[in-house]
């Protein structure tokens, strides 16, 4: 033994009766004793928080103002629990002694810090304002009625005329009458912009805008340079396909070609979604639904995920989901919204739709159920309770999505018997469509709302530049005018549901979009084996293995390392713009001679 070894062996066993030692441990176990109860805590307000929502989201009584009353309250109880002082000096005390806790430990003292800064108790005022004006804000959206020509009509009408009638007149004054609700909004949003800043300025982040960007681990101006990345990426493909559109409407509504696309062109009140302009010959699975039913749907939704190794789903979810619409007859209507529930941030996973034979719904069960088994994947004893969520935001809408994307493939459809075998499709055509929905929606999602959310938040946008803002991001990034001045009496960014209740994160869209792709093309190459455009993930365990992989550290890892670990590479919209290359030079080859408008490169 040599004289070195010696020395490191001394110094071993000295540290082991060393007193700073033994205070760590001391420390990490303090630590954990005060996570636990922070965790329990956490997740009985989670479920008295759930359960509020659930019965107003799927119960809905006319005049009932109760459950409203019953939802704030556990609203205001969870912010009172997540933002008091006391949770806010243990976060910072640990995090300022990192030294001897566990990465685990760290990462829930900073959720714990993160979950507080938009709660403050020091600004709880504020916070309790922010909460009414933000409800109130709600109802006056969806309370609003909308009329065309004095006759009352549904969000639903509206987008039944923007998506099929050639009647150039009807549909401005159809989109116009979908832009009035922005009137009523303006105020509401004019004080959330002040009361959203308010309530996170307390712990340090610059504005509201700058603290969603930190659920990422990302700064303001990194997600802004991530949103402005995507759209460099896709814009070549976008550039054509507006080119494609503007030429393709005219001719639709026999008008001269235009500059910019009026807005009350697009099937879309937004001009989100261009899709609908689109129809596939031969890809309609409606009649086979229809003949099955809307509960073979949810089941075979099932069936799919156990056939690539996941468990069936708790009874409970069963018994407990609204998954059909509601009779007409019913007492009580529901939100018409599919979403997906994590009731108790463990095994009582809901879903709320309003499952319907049709093409559309059968992506959106498979979608739904996507959240569900992520849940599932992630609800086990080596994850806390605060960290079950998805590695990020858009993570969660990502693999949910993907399942949408895979269930309307060919040999996904042609297995299942959906689809006779070999019926010959125009894959152009189908892929022309899917570019219409995820790459139109790149220069929407990153731009425009992005964009004006960065404006509104960070740089204090006034009030009366909201509407002069919004359309010079829209024309800007989309391509698109509205056909008369629109002026500071209208708020139509207001419009976007988003824009009132989910704010300030719409780029998680854009995000889960991207994400799709890449994990997608990976799972075709390296697992499936299979053309990206035509793949079958129906019974292949190793998918399955992998996906398990990936969602069930939750948000215990970070995201970065985690997409390094499991497709290795950074997060890029190359994945989708190398999907969508055929397109490219059909797009081409259809636009040849004809007039560019928007600029070849977009610079910011
Ligand atoms: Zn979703």
């Amino acid at each position: 033994m040599n004289r070195i070894s010696i020395v490191i062996i001394v110094l071993a066993t000295s540290c082991m009766n060393n007193p700073t030692t033994k205070n760590k441990e001391l420390t990490k176990q303090q630590a954990q004793t005060y996570l636990d109860s922070y965790n329990q805590k956490y997740q009985k307000l989670v479920i008295a928080q759930n359960e509020a929502q659930w019965k107003l989201n799927t119960r809905i009584v006319k005049g009932d103002t109760i459950t409203g009353k019953l939802a704030d309250a556990a609203d205001k109880e969870m912010a009172q629990f997540t933002g008091s002082k006391s949770n806010i000096d243990s976060a910072k005390k640990y995090l300022a002694i990192k030294d001897p806790l566990t990465p685990l430990q760290i990462k829930q003292f900073e959720v714990i810090l993160f979950n507080a800064g938009n709660n403050p108790a020091v600004a709880e005022a504020i916070v309790n304002r922010r909460i009414e004006a933000n409800n109130k804000q709600t109802s006056l959206l969806f309370g609003f009625k909308y009329s065309i020509d004095g006759k009352p009509v549904t969000t639903g009408d509206i987008d039944a005329i923007l998506e099929s009638s050639t009647d150039i007149k009807k549909r401005l004054k159809t989109w116009e009458a979908s832009k009035e609700v922005g009137k009523v909004l303006k105020d509401g949003l004019d004080s959330l912009q002040y009361l959203r800043n308010a309530s996170v300025t307390p712990l340090g982040y610059k504005d509201f805008f700058d603290y969603n960007a930190r659920e990422y681990g990302m700064g303001e101006d990194e997600i802004i340079q991530l949103t402005h990345q995507f759209i460099t990426e896709v814009w070549p493909l976008y550039r054509e396909l507006h080119t494609w559109a503007r030429y393709e409407l005219a001719a639709k509504y026999k008008q001269p070609v235009p500059d910019y696309i009026p807005a009350e062109w697009l099937p879309n009140r937004w001009g989100q979604d261009w899709s609908a302009l689109v129809d596939v010959k031969g890809l309609s699975i409606d009649p086979v639904l229809k003949s099955h039913g809307a509960e073979w749907m949810a089941h075979e939704s099932e069936n799919f995920y156990k056939s690539i190794g996941f468990d069936s789903l708790p009874a409970s979810f069963w018994t407990k989901s609204s998954l059909y619409p509601v009779p007409v007859d019913s007492p009580f209507t529901k939100n018409n919204h599919a979403s997906a529930w994590h009731m108790d941030l463990d095994h009582d996973v809901r879903s709320l739709q309003s499952i319907t034979p049709t093409t559309d719904y059968w992506s959106t069960v498979l979608h739904e159920f996507g959240h569900i088994y992520y849940f599932l994947s992630y609800s086990n004893p080596d994850i806390p309770v605060i960290l079950r969520t998805g590695a990020n935001r858009g993570y969660h809408e990502a693999f949910g999505t993907m399942m949408g994307l895979a269930s309307l493939q060919k040999p996904f459809l042609e297995n299942l018997g959906m689809i006779k075998k070999g019926i010959p499709t125009n894959d152009t055509l189908k892929l022309l469509k899917e570019a219409l929905s995820y790459i139109v929606n790149i220069p929407w999602g990153s731009g425009v709302m992005t964009e004006f959310e960065y404006n509104l938040y960070a740089k204090k946008l006034p009030k009366d530049q909201y509407n002069k803002r919004w359309w010079e991001l829209v024309k800007e990034y989309q391509g698109i005018v509205p056909s008369s001045p629109r002026g500071e009496e209208y708020c139509d960014a207001a419009t976007k549901t988003h824009i009132n209740d989910d704010p300030a994160q719409y780029y998680d869209y854009s995000i889960a979009n991207v994400l799709v792709f890449q994990f997608h093309t990976y799972i075709a190459d390296s697992i499936l084996h299979q053309n990206p455009h035509a793949t079958n993930y129906w019974g292949n365990k190793a998918v399955g293995d992998f996906l398990h992989k990936v969602m069930s550290p939750g948000a215990s890892i970070d995201w970065r390392e985690l997409q390094q670990k499991s497709i290795h590479s950074d997060m890029s919209a190359k994945a989708m713009v190398d999907y969508f290359n055929p397109l490219m030079s059909y797009l081409k080859r259809i636009n040849q001679g004809r007039k560019y408008t928007l600029p070849e490169k977009h610079t910011f």
